[in-house]
């Protein structure tokens, strides 16, 4: 199995082209749709997901896991439910996987915060229709986002499967 380290150098590595792949596809389909904040999102989202949300936060010893530093003990529950190479390893459940349960770690604080700032209780339908709000004024950027966040994911288990396969060949 790669290491942690062979994962992070590949999928940085990749970054530049995929980058490039998306100026060419904005030049090519769409023009101007992309601006320099698109490139800034997908590039920020992109090395957030290479060093936090690894496919291989489903182990008890990794590398993504150390990034965390001392908050690295919050993915402890994560890789209690989830085997390794197992729902975290799928292309799309694996990453959304990862993101609801970062929410889910996000939601207490964040509530604290609100009661905190607006004494008056809000209903949590509220917050979430102003997140939908937010989703459909900036639908490219969140787009780009989820796309940032998930290419680290899908490469790192094309590596994965691809060196299975190696392994298999006799
Ligand atoms: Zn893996």
């Amino acid at each position: 199995m790669p290491s942690g380290k062979v994962h992070q150098n590949l999928e940085l590595s990749l970054l530049p082209p995929l980058l490039l792949s998306l100026l060419l596809l904005d030049r090519a389909l769409f023009p101007k749709i992309f601006h320099l904040h698109h490139y800034a999102i997908f590039t920020l989202a992109y090395l957030f997901s290479v060093y936090l949300l690894s496919p291989d936060l489903d182990q008890h010893h990794c590398e993504a896991k150390k990034n965390w530093g001392i908050l690295q003990f919050l993915w402890w529950p994560y890789s209690k439910i989830f085997v390794h190479r197992g729902v975290s390893h799928h292309p799309l459940l694996g990453p959304w996987s990862r993101l609801l349960y970062l929410a889910l770690l996000l939601l207490p604080p964040y509530l604290l915060l609100q009661q905190t700032l607006h004494p008056t209780p809000t209903p949590i339908t509220n917050h979430l229709l102003q997140l939908l709000q937010l989703l459909r004024q900036y639908p490219s950027e969140f787009l780009l986002t989820l796309l940032g966040l998930f290419c680290p994911n899908w490469l790192h288990i094309a590596l994965d499967h691809w060196n299975s396969q190696i392994r298999k060949t006799p």
